[in-house]
């Protein structure tokens, strides 16, 4: 009797569990593994929280619009699979904080909201003469003896005051996290900062020793950091959907739980029961708590917060809306009377996005603490964000068109002491579980090259395993 090939699972076919299949096929082929993947995807498509909607001209994220190029991964991944000659940076410009019905200059030098530059700090009416002064004191402050880990709020209140954490910082971080920053874990999102303090005691000091773009000349131009597909982050979906000739690809079919004999058992929705030898889910993290239900032993990410939030992309003919500063969009602090939380100015960030004589807006609404917005009516959201646009531009008539895309439960929050809990999950999983691994946002990196990072090292995780 021969023996069946060994059989790698992976639940979602988000980019995490795209680029675990991309990776693990790759190896199959050049090593000549006997095994074979199956990808389980409870969605009639792929792509999870990738979506495009190309329409009139117009490429519309409904999702993420862009990564981060500095993070190898993705761009990795695109060229690996033949889309380099796609790849567009972003237009450099101008990015805004609202305050108090403002809209100031970040100044610069700012990076991630933590001032560098002493001379555009100085000079930003965001930041009064007393939180300048404070903020100042990072220069003077010994190092924290902490070896535990805290949230962005304390690290950055105890070094920079609570005006530039509240002006600068928060807003930022917050446009990527949707999240409180006060709850949010330094460890598990920018160690790099805890280190910093840690070597250079000076947080300042420490960013102008180690970021060349703390040390950009004044009039020196920006360098783009994000890239995107000119053809919209979908694009790279659909690709990678027909290089995985060797995967079997179950799409609108959901695992609902998991158990253990000599192989794996997957129950799905349809009643059937699938088998493997080792399996990657790449489900959100409340998904896998309930699939491991029966075993109670993913309780403890069960209950990771996660935030929900809407995008909101407008399309305008150009003389409709006035007074746009030049720039490419803004953030909204926490003390604005604002339900948006973010805009970007696509057409300008993206000018391939859009057509000619055109405007192209994406704002942002919903986050930590404030996410009821979320579940009101198009119209309704729609009626919120044109009155918050319009006290800051000049917005003359409704959208050409307005396309909502709601995001329940998107922004996994990585609280004080994710990275300890997960490394307890995993060794617990280890243990109970072997050859079955987490990957994917809720867990280790929520931006997309992080989620093609976890994807990646559990299909090779999960390889060895089969193999060994
Ligand atoms: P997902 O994309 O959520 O994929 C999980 C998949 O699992 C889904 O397809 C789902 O249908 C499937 N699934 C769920 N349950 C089951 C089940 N029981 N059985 C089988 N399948 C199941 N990141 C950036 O880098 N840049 C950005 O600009 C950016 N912007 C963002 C904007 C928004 C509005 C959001 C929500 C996120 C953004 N992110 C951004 C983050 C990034 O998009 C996500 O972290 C990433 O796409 C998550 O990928 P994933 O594969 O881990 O999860």
């Amino acid at each position: 009797m021969t023996q069946s090939k060994r059989k790698i699972v992976i639940v979602g076919g988000g980019i995490t569990g795209l680029a675990a299949a991309y990776r693990a096929q790759e190896k199959i082929n050049t090593e000549q593994l006997d095994a074979e993947i199956t990808i389980v995807e409870a969605n009639h498509r792929l792509g999870g929280k990738i979506q495009t909607v190309v329409q009139d001209g117009f490429v519309i994220e409904r999702g993420p619009d862009s990564f981060l190029e500095r993070k190898k991964s993705m761009g990795r991944l695109i060229t690996d699979v033949g889309m380099a000659d796609k790849l567009v940076p972003n237009a450099t410009g101008q990015a805004f904080i609202l305050v108090n019905d403002k809209l100031h200059p970040m100044p610069g030098g700012a990076i991630m909201g933590i001032p560098t530059q002493i001379r555009p700090f100085m000079l930003t009416d965001l930041i009064s003469l007393t939180g300048k002064l404070r903020a100042a004191g990072d220069f003077v402050l010994p190092k924290s003896n902490r070896q535990d880990d805290q949230s962005l709020g304390t690290f950055f209140r105890r070094r920079l005051g609570n005006e530039v954490v509240e002006n600068l910082i928060e807003p930022l971080l917050s446009g990527i996290y949707a999240g409180d920053i006060d709850q949010i874990s330094l460890q598990s999102t920018f160690p790099q900062y805890g280190k910093l303090e840690q070597e250079h005691r000076s947080l300042i000091a420490g960013m102008k020793k180690t970021s060349p773009a703390a040390n950009r000349k004044p009039g020196e131009k920006k360098k783009s950091m994000f890239l995107t597909l000119s053809t919209g982050l979908e694009s790279l979906v659909e690709t990678l959907e027909t290089r995985l000739s060797d995967c079997d690809i179950l799409k609108g079919t959901r695992v609902e739980s998991i158990s253990r004999g000599d192989r794996y058992q997957l129950s799905l929705n349809s009643g059937a029961v699938i088998e493997a030898d080792s399996v990657i889910f790449t489900v959100p993290h409340f998904t896998a708590g309930s699939v491991f239900s029966d075993s109670g032993l993913l309780e403890q990410i069960e209950h990771i917060p996660a935030t929900s939030v809407a995008t909101v992309a407008m399309a305008f003919d150009q003389e409709e809306v006035e007074n746009i500063l030049d720039g490419t969009g803004f953030v909204v602090s926490r003390n604005s009377d604002y339900t948006i939380t973010a805009c970007t100015w696509t057409d300008r960030k993206w000018p391939h996005t859009t057509p000619e004589g055109k405007v192209l807006l994406r704002c942002y609404v919903g986050r930590a603490g404030d996410e009821t917005v979320v579940d009101l009516s198009d119209d309704q959201i729609e009626k919120i964000v044109l009155d918050d646009l319009n006290k800051i531009i000049k917005v003359k008539s409704k959208p050409d068109f307005t396309i909502v895309t709601r995001w329940k439960k998107a922004m996994p929050q990585y609280t004080v002491g994710h990275r300890e809990r997960m490394a307890a999950v995993r060794t617990e999983l280890e243990k109970n579980y072997p050859g079955v691994y987490l990957a994917g946002a809720s867990y280790d990196g929520i931006g997309l090259p992080d989620c093609i990072d976890q994807g990646e090292a559990a299909a090779y995780k999960a390889l060895n395993y089969i193999t060994q």
